[in-house]
C-alpha cells in the first residue's frame, strides 16, 4: 500500500494547498510515485497542478460515486510530475449524494485500494471543513499532516482538529494518526510567530516537523501557472524548504511512522 496522508486543517487560507502541490512535487522529485486526490470542490489543487478542473473527463465526484475507477480518472500534472485526481462544482454535490448510500465514509478506500499498486504516496487536499468529504479522506487516510500558520489562535484551532482525527482514530480508523504539524508562511521577523512555534514544540513535541516553509513570493505567484512553486522556481527558499519537507517526509516514513501511533 501506498503511505495515505490527508493534508487537513479546517481553517481555510492556512496553506493546505500549496502544502499539497508542492510536497506533491518534491517528492516526485526524489523518485517517489504520486497520487493527489483533490478533495475540495474549488479544485484548487487540480488548477494548480496544471489541470482545467473545467474540461475534466472524470473527477473524484465519479470515483466516489462509484461510476469509474481511479486509474480512468486521474490525469497527468504536466509539469508537477506526478498524478492528479481532480475536483470541480460538482464535488459539492457529493455530500448530498453520499448521505443516502452505502459506505458512504469508505468509498475512496475501497478506489484507492484498486490503485494502490502504482503509487508510493498519496495525497488528499482536503476542504476547510470537517464535512463528510473529509471524513472520506480521513478514512482512508494513514495519516494527518496540518499546515499551520504561527499565529495567536492556531493553538485553539488545532485542539479541534486533533480531536477529530482522534474521534475517528476511536471509531472509524485504527490506522488513523496526526503525523505531524508543519509551520508554513513563516516569518521570523515577528516575535509573535517565534513565540507560538516555540509553544507548539512545547505542546507537540516531535510531531512538529522540523522543516520550516517560509513566506515567500514564488510559491503565491505559481498557481496562477499552473505549476508547483517546487518547478516554478526552484531556486527560490520557498521552493528549497518544499524539497527539505518531502524529504523528511520520506525520513520520517522510513524511521518506522506507521508503527509509532
Ligand atoms: P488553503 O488550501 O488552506 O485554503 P492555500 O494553500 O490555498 O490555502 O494558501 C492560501 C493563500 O496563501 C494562497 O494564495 C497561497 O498562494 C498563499 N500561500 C500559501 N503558502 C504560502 C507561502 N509559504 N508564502 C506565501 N504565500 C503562500
Ligand atoms: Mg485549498
Amino acid at each position: 500500500m501506498p503511505h495515505i496522508f490527508c493534508i487537513a486543517n479546517q481553517k481555510g487560507g492556512v496553506g493546505k494547498t500549496t502544502t499539497t502541490v508542492n510536497l506533491a512535487a518534491g517528492l516526485a522529485q526524489i523518485g517517489q510515485r504520486v497520487l493527489i486526490i483533490d478533495l475540495d470542490p474549488q479544485g484548487n489543487a487540480t488548477m494548480g497542478s496544471g489541470v482545467d478542473k473545467r474540461t475534466l473527463a472524470h473527477t473524484v465526484y465519479d470515483v466516489l460515486l462509484e461510476h469509474t475507477a481511479i486509474a480512468e480518472a486521474r490525469v497527468r500534472s504536466p509539469k508537477g510530475g506526478y498524478d492528479v485526481l481532480g475536483a470541480n462544482r460538482e464535488l459539492s454535490g457529493a455530500e448530498i449524494e453520499l448521505v443516502n448510500l452505502e459506505r458512504r465514509d469508505r468509498r475512496l478506500k475501497t478506489a484507492i485500494e484498486a490503485a494502490a499498486a502504482d503509487y508510493d504516496f498519496v495525497l488528499i487536499d482536503c476542504p476547510p471543513s470537517l464535512s463528510l468529504l473529509t471524513l472520506n479522506g480521513l478514512t482512508c487516510a494513514h495519516g494527518v499532516i496540518v499546515p499551520m500558520q504561527c499565529e495567536y489562535f492556531a493553538l485553539e484551532g488545532l485542539t479541534d482538529l486533533v480531536n477529530t482525527v482522534k474521534q475517528v482514530h476511536a471509531n472509524l480508523n485504527r490506522e488513523l494518526q496526526l503525523i505531524g504539524l508543519l509551520r508554513v508562511m513563516f516569518d521570523p521577523r515577528i516575535t509573535l510567530q517565534q513565540q507560538v512555534s516555540e509553544q507548539l514544540k512545547g505542546h507537540f513535541g516531535d510531531k512538529v516537523f522540523d522543516t520550516v516553509i517560509p513566506r515567500n513570493v514564488r510559491l503565491a505567484e505559481a498557481p496562477s501557472y499552473g505549476v508547483p512553486g517546487v518547478v516554478f522556481d526552484p531556486a527560490s527558499k520557498g521552493a528549497q524548504a518544499f524539497v527539505a519537507f518531502a524529504q523528511e517526509v520520506v525520513q520520517r516514513v522510513t524511521g518506522g511512522l506507521r508503527s509509532a501511533a
